[in-house]
């Protein structure tokens, strides 16, 4: 079926990365939005838009319901659902296909199994796939947790089963501590995801975070597009990632690929997921969860891979079958993304919530930039406080690296801090040049002391520049004596 109007349940840099796929294939486009969102952006980028409720999410971009009436009032005919908010409701998808509407996403069946931690691990366990040790049930009695922990081996970590976005894990170094940490996970996990399921995993020690990106058509064909690495993260979220990964051998590749392609067909998968890895030290990789969606650092596959994942979405959802097999895929160059997101570095990467002053992103070749704000925008505090994306590409990862340098120092924002000059210090640092770095980047390198100490040489180093400018500057402005002075002076006591 030929989609001709597209709604994106979505708002910010991923509505406006949809619809830009759906103009170049013709597609009309429908944004919804809340009162916070009146003059965001997406809402402009849309053919039609409509108001759905006010600033909280459980009161406009979670009302599922809501959302279909409008899409049915506009006769729409298909929805995505981008990343975050009802993305991984399977009642939604389920609701939206009895609406008659396609769901640009797998089927209500893959997005459930999928969407349970626990129940992932039971549908893969047939394939052979490597897992992180621990238990495959839900524990809710401290007695059997602490007999698990002992087989296991401390540190471990509780984890919930409906988790997500880096929340609802607690690392448990020792016995003594197991009832406690296991009583307050289950208390979160049910406030927080309406289900207080919790199981324990080893907690692997140095790991790097490896996903696999798959695409699976309606015709039986599952591809893999290669993987991504996220190990820089915080709070055990993502912040940096590329792909493809420093480490990786052309035989784990495979492996790897082929256990996600596994993956993908344990649970019936249709369109675009991604299967996540945990990689030890001795590069052993183990099964963590698959997220049944489009992720948000899905472009640096698109870059290296020379596809759109969206329009390859799109194409699923209409029901073509895939236009390549795995044998024509080859990786391309390397690609880096930055999650700029409104936070400070310096604070522990608290959210910096405040008005958009200067907001001047990078252009240029092999920069770009998916973003949903302009420059004088508040940032509104309902919502994941990610301003934008900014993904360079190279010939070699070091050609890339170097254009991530070069685009950091040409964005300008003022008005709230944010990840910009974390991105500097992680392309900047030894660690990650030599691609020796795992998930712990943060807690071993990025230490309070060596923060300012960068920033100081940062700033030292822009004052450096501007003495450089002025002195050329000097030869064309004849200035007294007494007045250059004062001006060099300024700029160091500045
Ligand atoms: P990705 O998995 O695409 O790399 P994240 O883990 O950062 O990215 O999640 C993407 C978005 O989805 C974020 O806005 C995050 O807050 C949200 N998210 C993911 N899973 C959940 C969940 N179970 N509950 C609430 N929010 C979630
Ligand atoms: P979420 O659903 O929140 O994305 P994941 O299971 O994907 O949860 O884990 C998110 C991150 O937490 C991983 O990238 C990794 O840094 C850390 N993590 C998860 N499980 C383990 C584990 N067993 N050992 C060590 N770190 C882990
Ligand atoms: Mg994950």
């Amino acid at each position: 079926m030929k989609i001709n109007k597209i709604l994106v349940a979505n708002r910010g840099e991923i509505a406006i990365r949809v619809f830009k796929t759906a103009k170049k294939l013709g597609i009309k486009t429908v944004a919804v939005y809340s009162t916070a969102d009146r003059n965001a952006p997406h809402v402009e980028e849309a053919d039609e838009a409509v108001w759905i409720g006010e600033a909280p999410s459980n009161q406009s971009y979670l009302l599922g319901d809501k959302i279909i009436e409008v899409a049915k009032s506009l006769k729409v005919d298909a929805i995505h659902p981008g990343y975050g908010f009802l993305s991984e409701n399977a009642d939604f998808s389920q609701k939206v296909s009895d609406a008659g509407i396609l769901f640009i996403g797998p089927k209500p069946y893959a997005i459930r199994t999928m969407g349970s931690k626990l129940a992932a691990k039971e549908s893969v366990k047939k394939y052979n796939i490597p897992m992180v040790p621990g238990i495959d049930q839900a524990v809710s009695d401290p007695q059997k947790a602490i007999k698990i922990a002992g087989e296991i081996g401390f540190p471990i970590l509780i984890k919930a089963s409906a988790g997500g976005g880096g929340k609802g894990m607690r690392i448990v170094d020792k016995e003594s501590d197991l009832e406690s940490q296991m009583q307050r996970a289950i208390s979160e996990a049910t406030s927080a995801f309406g289900d207080g399921s919790v199981f324990i995993e080893k907690y692997i020690d140095s790991p790097r975070h490896i996903e696999i990106q798959i695409l699976a058509d309606s015709h039986g064909n599952v591809v893999h597009l290669f993987e991504r690495e996220c190990s820089i993260q915080r709070r055990h979220q993502k912040v940096v990632e590329e792909a493809p990964s420093a480490i990786l051998t052309e035989d784990l590749r495979n492996k790897m690929g082929e256990a996600a392609v596994s993956v993908a067909k344990s649970c019936d998968y249709l369109g675009a997921g991604t299967v996540e890895f945990l990689m030890d030290a001795q590069m052993n990789f183990f099964f963590l969860e698959m997220n049944t969606r489009l992720q948000v650092e899905h472009p640096v596959t698109e870059w290296i891979t020379g596809l759109d994942l969206v329009e390859e979405q799109i194409k699923i959802a209409e029901g073509e079958a895939l236009s390549f097999s795995q044998n024509d895929l080859k990786i391309k160059g390397h690609a880096i993304e930055l999650r700029v997101y409104a936070e400070d570095p310096l604070q522990d990467f608290m959210p910096s919530m405040g008005r958009l002053t200067t907001y001047k992103p990078p252009v240029g070749e092999n920069i770009r930039v998916d973003d949903g704000f302009r420059e004088g925008m508040e940032i509104p505090i309902y919502y994941d406080p990610m301003l934008s994306k900014l993904i360079t590409y190279g010939k070699t990862r070091q050609e890339a690296i170097s254009k991530m340098i070069e685009a950091i120092d040409k964005y300008e924002v003022e008005g709230i801090e944010t990840t910009l000059g974390f991105g500097k210090y992680v392309c900047q640092h030894k660690a990650f040049q030599s691609g020796k770095f795992d998930t712990h980047f943060v807690k071993k390198y990025y230490t309070p002391k060596r923060i300012h100490s960068f920033y100081k040489e940062e700033a030292t180093m822009a004052a450096k520049m501007a003495l450089k400018l002025y002195l050329e500057e000097k030869q064309k402005v004849k200035l007294p004596k007494t007045e250059k002075n004062a001006a060099v002076k300024t700029l160091f006591n500045s």
